[in-house]
């Protein structure tokens, strides 16, 4: 039952860091009668961005990531809406209100912080906006927005840190550049924009920019969604290409420089170490994320950390001192995503507080990048199972589809398109599924449940699909990379 607290320690529990995994953790905790406290405090962004209560997710991620993904495909309703017969006033004329979205953005945001605060009250989680470092393996020294420092006792300590946006190290990157933690707030329009890193975050603020009509150009040092199935992730950069992004492939911007009319002339270099230049309203930095592991004064406890990423490898979230712990971006070699910080913290709470021996679980966890056309995956890519099980072992299932409500907006259905990876012998157990289309994250979720229970290539194709969706493609799937047979759809509804 409840923790027995330790009487030399004020708190069970203390964690650092109010975002996703701090805070499930925190709230699982107290609600199995831990006393809690946790640290949150947000260093300003280069440019002086800064917010409120709950994390990356809340206040620079997920959620303005998906808003904004969201204004773009309303704006691309609206003019498909016109072969369907609305009647709209000229196309050339709806354009967006950038300061009336980032409004209604950020109004949302508030409300969260507001709703989280409250939440913590209610629960009788005890917050702190305090900077948080270790003093030994049991206090934690909280800095204060005054300056005033409070010192933290606690039997359990739990490190939810997250991470922070990368600058290259360049002239100019911090003066002019900025990155996701200013985007969503940003005062005026981001007019011609430079993003610099071709990972999921760059490609999404491309694909949005461009979407509600402002030039954007996307940098890729080499390769476009690392780690992720390359031939999806090529199709998806063709799909932005086609709907007007920018690519410079091969290329590392050297030097940033403002101009007397305040625009920013962008220097940069290609593989044959030539140098180019142009002119932006904006650069964005997306060029990966540092985890906030050395601010913590790890040294005072030592407290390891990778040397090449300065992240924590923890075994089932216990660090080297058994005391403390880690969840969410902070893990080496774990998935950064929201619900994955979450699951990990409620579970590790449990762990503490409730008996309970329950693991996380961070294989085939489902994942979706809201470029214009979604991406969404989960399990292995085409080259991953190759890699790890062999080429005569593996089956590539593939095919092209249209949706059914792009055929009266006319509009282009070439990069629509699935794929399966699954055993080729044995059980046919389905290894990886990818999706790209519309709705791609609502598509791969039900299939990353079916994929947990072990879902077997067989039993796909006997679910029967529900007409018409784009899901439902997945069952219909057939052709093999490996016949040569054309994966184009056939008619519609056979
Ligand atoms: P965080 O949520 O980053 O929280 C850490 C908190 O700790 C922060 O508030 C930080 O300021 C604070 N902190 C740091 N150091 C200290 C300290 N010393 N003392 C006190 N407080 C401290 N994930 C998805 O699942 N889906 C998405 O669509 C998605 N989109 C994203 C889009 C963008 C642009 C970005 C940047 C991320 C996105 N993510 C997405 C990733 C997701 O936001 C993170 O995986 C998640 O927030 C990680 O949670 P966390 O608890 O590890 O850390």
């Amino acid at each position: 039952m409840a923790p027995i607290a330790d009487q030399k320690f004020t708190y069970d529990l203390l964690v650092i860091g109010g975002g996703s995994g701090g805070l499930a953790a925190a709230k699982e905790a107290v609600n199995l009668g831990a006393k809690v406290a946790v640290l949150d405090f947000v260093t300003p962004s280069p440019r002086g961005t800064t917010w409120g209560l709950g994390g990356t997710c809340v206040n620079v991620g997920c959620i303005p990531k998906k808003l904004m993904h969201q204004a773009a495909l309303l704006g691309e309703a609206i003019h498909e809406s016109a072969a369907y017969g609305w009647q709209i006033p000229d196309p050339k004329t709806i354009k967006i209100d950038w300061q009336a979205l980032t409004t209604a953005v950020q109004n949302h945001i508030k409300s969260v912080n507001w709703v989280t605060r409250v939440e913590l009250r209610t629960k009788k989680v005890e917050y702190f906006n305090a900077l948080g470092y270790f003093k030994d393996q049991h206090t934690i020294c909280g800095k204060m927005k005054n300056g005033e420092e409070k010192l933290f006792t606690a039997k359990n300590i739990l490190i939810a840190v997250g991470g922070r946006p990368r600058y290259p190290d360049i002239p100019g990157a911090l003066e002019y550049g900025i990155s996701s933690d200013d985007i969503f707030s940003l005062g005026e329009a981001p007019g011609k924009t430079l993003v610099v890193g071709a990972g999921y975050i760059g490609l999404e603020c491309a694909g949005f920019l461009n979407s509600m009509g402002y030039d954007a150009t996307v940098m890729v040092r080499s390769i476009v969604l690392r780690g992720f199935d390359q031939q999806m992730a090529n199709t998806v950069a063709e799909e932005m290409e086609k709907r007007g992004v920018h690519f410079i492939y091969e290329a590392k911007p050297s030097k940033i420089e403002k101009q007397s009319d305040g625009r920013l002339l962008v220097h940069w270099v290609d593989k044959d170490r030539q140098t180019h230049q142009d002119i932006f309203d904006t650069v964005l930095f997306a060029i990966g994320r540092k985890p906030l592991t050395e601010e913590l004064k790890p040294e005072n406890i030592g407290l390891k950390l990778v040397p090449e990423t300065a992240k924590i490898d923890a075994i089932d979230e216990q660090t080297n001192i058994p005391n403390v712990y880690a969840v969410g971006d902070v893990l080496h070699k774990k998935p950064e995503l929201t619900p994955v910080a979450i699951h990990a913290g409620r579970l590790l709470a449990r762990r503490l507080f409730g008996n309970s021996t329950e693991q996380m679980d961070y294989v085939n966890v489902a994942t979706t990048i809201f470029s214009p056309l979604e991406y969404g995956c989960v399990g292995l890519s085409e080259e991953a199972a190759i890699a790890i099980h062999g080429e005569d072992k593996i089956e590539i299932y593939h095919a092209y589809y249209k949706p059914t409500e792009f055929f009266i907006p006319q509009k282009d259905v070439s990069n629509c398109y699935l794929k399966v990876v699954a055993f080729r012998n044995g059980d046919q157990r389905v290894l990886g599924m990818h999706f790209i289309g519309p709705n791609a994250g609502e598509v791969i979720q039900g299939f990353a449940a079916a994929m947990k229970c072990n879902l077997t290539f067989p039993k796909l194709k006997d679910t029967v699909g529900i007409h018409p969706t784009v899901a439902e493609e997945f069952t219909r799937i057939s052709v093999t990379k490996r016949s040569g047979l054309d994966p184009k759809p056939q008619s519609c509804c056979s």
